[in-house]
């Protein structure tokens, strides 16, 4: 059993759903937190609540400058960086023959882009550091292609892929590196599309669990990935899917 006590984390995207979830968990687990997020307000809620154990940096995770600060603001205010979950992510969707390369290039640098610079930097210092374990959100969509999601889901892939680089480059430096692939999991980047019935409906076809996951659902995956219990999982996907991947 790995004792999380003391450890320091990063988690993107940490003001909402899943980037949320794992905070919290990462909380109960005696981890300090860095969370950076765009949503400022919610940020602070955050570091009132948690004073100590919590810091909040207001980052937009597609800007280099923005993530080597949030690894410097990390390790200023808690000594170390142990873990890093790279959740932040979002989309525009578009038909490929109408989708506007300003919306392409706004998904793809949201979803492959900051993760890229995430992993740089938090490599970097782990480099320096003995070592850490980092886990990037992916989606089950790098598997899957679903209509109007053409940049989505390339960039998806991307992470799937970049995860593997990542890992087999730095595990001479006792790094880790691992992927989450969720399906379909109930927050509000999802909330928009479940609430409409006929997508809802259409959703629950394919799912063999019948359900959306819970953003809770993802935390404890998160967790296993950078514990010592994972100590020789590598470079892996894991699909968190409601069995959608094998329907
Ligand atoms: P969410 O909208 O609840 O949370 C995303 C968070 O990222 C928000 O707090 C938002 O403010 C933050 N964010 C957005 N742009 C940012 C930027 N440029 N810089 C810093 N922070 C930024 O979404 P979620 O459902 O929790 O999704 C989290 C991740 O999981 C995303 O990468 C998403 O693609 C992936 N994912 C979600 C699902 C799902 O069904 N919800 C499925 C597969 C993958």
């Amino acid at each position: 059993m790995t004792n999380f006590q003391g450890k320091v984390a990063i988690v993107t995207g940490g003001a909402s759903g899943i980037g949320s979830a794992i905070t919290h968990r990462l909380l109960e687990a005696g981890v300090k937190v860095a969370v950076a997020d765009l949503n400022e307000a919610k940020l602070k809620e955050m570091e009132d609540a948690n004073a100590g154990n919590l810091i909040g940096v207001v980052a937009n995770v597609t800007k280099e400058a923005d993530i080597e600060a949030l690894v410097k603001k990390t390790v200023e205010a808690f000594g170390s960086l142990d873990f890093a979950f790279n959740v932040a992510g979002a989309s525009k969707a578009g038909a490929i023959t109408e989708q506007s390369e300003e919306d392409w290039d706004f998904t793809v640098d949201l979803c492959l882009k900051s993760v890229f610079l995430s992993v740089k930097h938090e490599a970097k210092y782990m480099k320096e550091h003995g070592g850490g374990a980092i886990v990037n959100i992916a989606s089950l969509n790098a598997h899957v292609p679903m209509f109007y999601g053409a940049a989505y889901s390339s960039a998806k892939a991307g992470v799937e892929m970049l995860t593997k680089n990542a890992a087999l480059e730095l595990a001479q430096h006792q790094i880790r590196v691992n992927a989450i692939l969720p399906g379909l999991i109930s927050t509000p980047l999802t909330s928009d599309l479940t609430k409409v019935e006929a997508i809802n409906d259409a959703y629950m076809d394919r799912i063999p669990m019948r359900r959306a996951g819970e953003a809770d659902e993802m935390a404890g995956p998160a967790l296993f990935l950078v514990s010592e219990d994972a100590s020789y999982v590598n470079g892996a996907s894991l699909l968190v899917d409601g069995a959608w991947a094998v329907s």
